[in-house]
């Protein structure tokens, strides 16, 4: 695959009308190749690989949020990145989830060719799905490259995109709290 991908990256420098024997940019394709299936190797893993098992008894009911999870990923509509945070809490009904699970599932999602508004989503079914809560929220704020560098040029945009299930989305007073622990 890798192989295929550089010989693929040296037509596209070509097409640029650059020239991939030039010195700089020798070995390009090949490191161009790695870095996109490094940015895509969400597509290898699965919900069951990442939690991997991370799922503890608990009777806490309280709600859980984990704060400015470092989000990376690449716009399907033009293979170009955006980056951001990612909130996530949850409302425990027995269960909860190891904390370094959220970001890999974060990551799982965001490693993949995505538009913000489904990545978001996809998080917050995924936590759902393995903690079983009584609800979840999921907010992403990110900056899209391909709005800063091409099309409108605004530099200073910020994307904001939230998915509330369950309690988040039945009572507004959970919905306020957690609004109200991400802002600060
Ligand atoms: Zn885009």
């Amino acid at each position: 695959m890798t192989e295929k991908l550089t010989g693929l990256y040296e037509t596209i420098l070509t097409e640029l009308g650059e020239n991939p024997q030039r010195e700089g940019l020798m070995d390009t394709p090949k490191r161009a190749a790695k870095a996109m299936q490094y940015l895509t190797k969400g597509y290898h893993e699965t919900l069951e690989t990442v939690t991997n098992g991370a799922v503890f008894g608990s009777e806490t009911d309280e709600m859980v949020i984990i704060k400015d999870i470092e989000l990376y990923s690449l716009c399907e509509h033009h293979i170009l990145p955006f980056i951001g945070k990612c909130h996530i809490a949850y409302l425990p009904s027995g269960k909860v989830l190891g904390l370094s699970k959220f970001a890999r599932i974060v990551d799982m999602y965001a490693r993949r060719l995505q538009i913000q508004e489904n990545l978001t989503k996809q998080i917050a079914d995924a936590v759902m799905e393995v903690t079983q809560a009584r609800g979840v929220a999921v907010t992403i704020e990110a900056r899209h490259m391909c709005m800063m560098m091409r099309g409108v040029e605004k530099q200073n945009s910020v994307m904001k995109s939230s998915v509330m299930l369950g309690a988040f989305r039945e009572s507004q007073a959970t919905r306020m709290e957690y609004l109200q622990l991400i802002s600060n």
